[in-house]
């Protein structure tokens, strides 16, 4: 028997520690060279190599580095780069840097390209964009550079790259024509892509194209077959195409009937992978790259579960069948080994990136037995012979007596939005922010010198009271209507959720990738949740008490921090956002009866678990998503305004189920992407006053009046005067002081003169 071959789908890239963010951060400051950060590049990619080569990988994957992201790469290989970014003759790399980040030197001013969420991940990748002048060629200097890169230094690698189905769909066409204009031409230069790189001496490419996993239509296919055979004609290696986040059933005949040599196929997110499989049948003279091991969570794979289903789908074809990730491992944390804090009978649960590589070599050597006395085996069945943790009997009482009252917020909104105009009496179109203001040096050297011990709970307390009597200042001088008290004491607004709520557990340098050189750290939910006492009260009072215009108490909301920590998979999701949902709600309660008059329960990331097939989106997500979020404000009187705020994601197609959340505001970003979800709102009668925000705060960029004003002036057509808000699209805390001061002046300005019209 040949030995069971294992591969990875694709490996962290932002450095273990971080590196790469550090390093384009200094490179965006100009405080280091392009050759520099071409170093620093160098030796991660580097270190990723050999890591996985040590660990016995058989599939390597080259091109799954960017300085940015996939996509942008994509979009640079197929020449799709919009006429304005190459006007402003920078180099390739700033080029780049100029359409993921915007644009504002030396008399240029150009915003960057919109962002959205990867699927139902928490990256962000940059959407392409086509016009009318789009002339597509190709420059694969990168991919072969990599390739090159790896061999020279004794990696033989796959190139992975984002395939033409989901660059092309995920695109934004801004011209007259569409995806269908493209098609033929893109993928004769991926066809001409794969010549290069056999001729470069690569064996195998990766095409990856998740946009299967989505609902496809006829149409898609047809498209997907016709893009294919001209990619596949003629081709000198093999090519796997790789599908995750789900299964293909609408396209797994399409795609397996196609002359692929290898099809990944991802059996933990796709509920019928393996039905297909045993249903449809796999051809024997394909491999079958089979994602066993889940690419998404931080828990040890169970290796007897594991087994048990490799046995079943090699019960189901002939085919070789090679151990994979079901996803890249670009969306979990680099190693444990790095967290020191954490007792090892905790760590010997987790297994990130690292540990996932050798749980891809142990389920092999398993699997080909060579695991003598069963060592392996019997030392991961260890962990899960016993329950880990115990249950809170309380609490699950508590939650199987919820009943549609504990749902159900009264007065209706009608009713409740004439009481609060009356108790608020705000200006028409008030002006507010969403929460955080710039987390400046200072901000942060204060709360690392607290969790350090280095000074007392007083020092810091005192130090954050004076930023926010300093920012509540501000917003007075700026004019602003509610306020807000800055956030100074979150590093991010799950994790200091989450370390103020009993049953969630913190890593210490578990950084995940959110977007570019963002990262963000979840919380790993690690037992029963619940309140232990007031978590932000003080700092709300505090800043109420520095002025008599309203301040927004700012909490983060179930979903959100569900969505945003590494769940647990011994109970359903379902339970895990009741008992967060319940311990907000005390949270709301607290700050009502010490005198706050709004309350915003950021939403961020409500749409991100959102299922990518639509027949699952109520019965598996929202109809206990938005329960839920209702839950936790149900509660309230009439007169307390309750507020939500979400980013980076279409909201068009759940704009019935964002209105049910039954907040009396909702702030969103609507700034970089297109105005349609203005035409949605109209469409849908939606009630909930909104704040579709003005400007774009992923950006240095400072917005002008006109800019703003013209804005507000679009959104008037599409909701009612009474119900706009103005707003920035986001949290403030990545920006600088000096554009912030710039951008909010800008933003009042622009506020009065609409008002006065
Ligand atoms: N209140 C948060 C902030 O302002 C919201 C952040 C977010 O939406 N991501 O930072
Ligand atoms: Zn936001």
């Amino acid at each position: 028997m040949s030995k069971t071959r294992i591969s990875v789908i694709g490996y962290p890239r932002i450095g273990s520690l971080r590196e790469l963010k550090f390093a384009s951060e200094k490179y965006f400051a100009k405080e280091i060279s392009q050759e520099e950060l071409n170093k620093v590049a160098h030796e991660l990619k580097l270190s990723n190599w050999h890591t996985q080569k040590n660990d016995g990988i058989d599939f390597i994957s080259s091109n799954d580095f960017s300085f940015y992201d996939g996509m942008l790469d994509t979009a640079f290989m197929l020449g799709a780069i919009p006429e304005r970014y190459k006007k402003l003759g920078l180099s390739k790399l700033d080029t780049f840097f100029a359409m993921a980040r915007g644009y504002q030197e030396g008399g240029n001013d150009v915003t960057a390209l919109p962002m959205k969420k990867w699927f139902n991940t928490n990256y962000h990748y940059i959407v392409p964009e086509f016009d009318d002048s789009t002339e597509l060629a190709l420059d694969a200097t990168k991919i072969l550079e990599e390739f090159n890169e790896a061999k020279e230094t004794g990696t033989e690698t796959k190139i992975n790259v984002i395939g033409p189905y989901t660059f092309l769909k995920l695109a934004h066409y801004k011209g007259t024509k569409n995806l269908c204009a493209y098609a033929e031409k893109a993928a004769n230069l991926y066809k001409e892509l794969l010549a290069k790189a056999a001729e470069a001496g690569a064996k195998w490419v990766q095409i990856e194209e998740p946009a299967l996993v989505h609902d496809t239509t006829a149409d898609d296919r047809v498209l997907f077959e016709k893009l294919y055979k001209i990619v596949l004609d003629e081709k000198k290696l093999s090519v796997l195409l790789e599908t995750y986040f789900g299964d293909i059933r609408d396209s797994y005949k399409t795609v397996t009937e196609l002359p692929f040599d290898a099809i990944g196929l991802d059996f933990i997110e796709g509920k019928e992978t393996l039905n297909l499989l045993q249903k449809e049948g796999f051809p024997k003279d394909k491999i079958l790259f089979a994602g066993v091991v889940n690419g998404k969570n931080i828990w040890k794979n169970n290796y007897a579960k594991t087994i048990e289903l490799v046995n079943k789908i090699k019960a189901a074809t002939e085919a070789e069948v090679v151990l994979s990730t079901s996803c890249s491992l670009l969306h979990v944390p680099y190693t444990i080994r790095n967290e020191i804090k954490l007792s090892s009978d905790i760590l010997k649960h987790f297994s990130f990136a690292r540990e996932k590589l050798f749980e891809l070599t142990d389920l092999s050597r398993i699997i080909d037995g060579k695991d003598p006395n069963s060592n392996l085996f019997n030392r991961n069945q260890d962990l899960f012979k016993n329950e880990r943790v115990q249950e809170n009997s309380v609490l699950a009482s508590k939650i199987n007596g919820l009943g549609e009252k504990d749902y159900t917020r009264l007065p209706a909104f009608e009713e409740r939005e004439e009481i609060q105009k009356n108790a608020l009496n705000l200006p028409l179109f008030p002006t507010t922010t969403i929460g955080s203001f710039p987390q400046t040096k200072d901000v942060r050297a204060n709360r690392s010198a607290f969790k350090k011990d280095q000074i007392t709970a007083g020092q810091y307390k005192e130090f954050n009271k004076n930023k926010i009597a300093e920012c509540i200042k501000l917003q007075e001088e700026l004019g602003l209507d509610v306020l807000v008290h800055g956030e100074y004491e979150r590093n991010d607004m799950v994790e200091y959720f989450g370390e103020n709520l009993e049953g969630f557990l913190f890593t210490e340098k578990a950084w995940v990738q959110s977007y570019g050189t963002r990262c963000v750290k979840p919380p790993v939910v690690w037992g029963d949740v619940s309140r232990k006492s007031a978590i932000t009260v003080e700092w709300s009072t505090f800043a109420q008490s520095c002025t008599s215009a309203p301040v927004k108490g700012m909490l983060t909301g179930p979903v959100t921090i569900l969505n945003w920590s590494f769940p647990r998979e011994d109970i359903s999701l379902k339970t895990q956002v009741l008992q967060i949902a319940l311990a907000i709600r005390e949270e709301v309660l607290d700050l009502e009866k010490n005198g706050i008059k709004i309350i915003q329960i950021d939403e961020a990331a409500l749409r991100e678990k959102l299922p990518l097939r639509h027949s699952d989106w109520h019965t598996e997500y929202l109809d206990w998503a938005i329960p839920a979020f209702r839950l936790v404000h149900s509660g309230v009187r009439p007169e307390t305004q309750i507020h939500t705020h979400m980013c980076y994601s279409e909201f068009n197609d759940i704009i019935k189920d964002i209105d049910n959340m039954d907040a009396d505001v909702i702030t969103f970003e609507a700034s970089r992407g297109d105005l349609t979800i203005l035409s949605a709102l109209k469409e849908n009668n939606f009630r909930t006053q909104v704040g579709p925000g003005v400007y774009d705060i992923h950006s240095p960029r400072v917005p002008t009046v006109e800019e703003i004003v013209s804005a507000v002036k679009k959104m008037e057509n599409y909701v009612p005067k009474q119900k706009l808000w103005i707003n920035p699209d986001c949290g403030l805390k990545t920006r600088g002081e000096k554009e912030t001061v710039a951008s909010l002046k800008n933003l009042v300005a622009a506020a009065k003169i609409v008002r006065n019209e």
